[in-house]
């Protein structure tokens, strides 16, 4: 039996847009109201995707800028970039754009597996971000998937994880061409 596949992933965008909220639900199911950021904190999780395990290591930046992890010891073997922004934020979308830049950048590759993320999507009087926009920022940065999710609600939690996981084994197996 061929035990699980390590995968190591990063949580990136602005301040307060989710990121430690999500990797709880996802790794506790539970919503804290009240996390305290800590200066990086890394949490363990196996998934499973068409019969294979995979350990995901979740390296979540919390208290940090946007860009930390990308100095950081941390981001040495990184499989994986989950980008995060609230969607009652345009600022927090805007930065998605900048901080996968700065990834292109640091990784000098043309695309990395990765997954863009609009949180709180709960809070709809608050919303400053159409779905339809998020979608169109992924889908110009070609093979990005994208989900409205809430790490209030728990909706779609499970998915960002399962998506990551998607696109890094996309990329280490591609298909054959047809
Ligand atoms: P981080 O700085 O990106 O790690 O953000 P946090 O996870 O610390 O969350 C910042 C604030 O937003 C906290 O008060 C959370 O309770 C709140 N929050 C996080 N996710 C959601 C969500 O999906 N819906 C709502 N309504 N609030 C959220």
């Amino acid at each position: 039996v061929i035990g699980p596949k390590q995968r190591k992933v990063a949580l990136l965008g602005s301040r307060s847009v989710g990121k430690s909220s999500l990797t709880v639900q996802f790794v506790d199911q539970h919503f804290v109201d009240s996390y305290y950021p800590t200066i990086e904190n890394t949490f363990q999780k196996l998934v499973k995707h068409k019969g294979q395990e995979y350990q995901l290591d979740i390296i979540d930046t919390a208290g940090q800028d946007e860009f930390s992890i990308l100095s950081s010891r941390h981001a040495v073997g990184l499989h994986g970039w989950i980008l995060v922004y609230s969607v009652s934020s345009r600022s927090s979308f805007e930065m998605c754009s900048i901080i996968r830049e700065k990834i292109l950048n640091y990784t000098g590759r043309e695309s990395v597996p990765m997954v863009l993320v609009g949180n709180k999507s709960d809070l709809a009087v608050q919303r400053q971000v159409t779905k339809e926009e998020g979608a169109a920022l992924a889908a110009s940065w070609g093979s990005t998937a994208f989900l409205e999710t809430s790490a209030r609600t728990g909706e779609n939690v499970q998915r960002v994880f399962e998506q990551i996981v998607v696109q890094i084994e996309a990329e280490l197996n591609p298909a054959p061409a047809p």
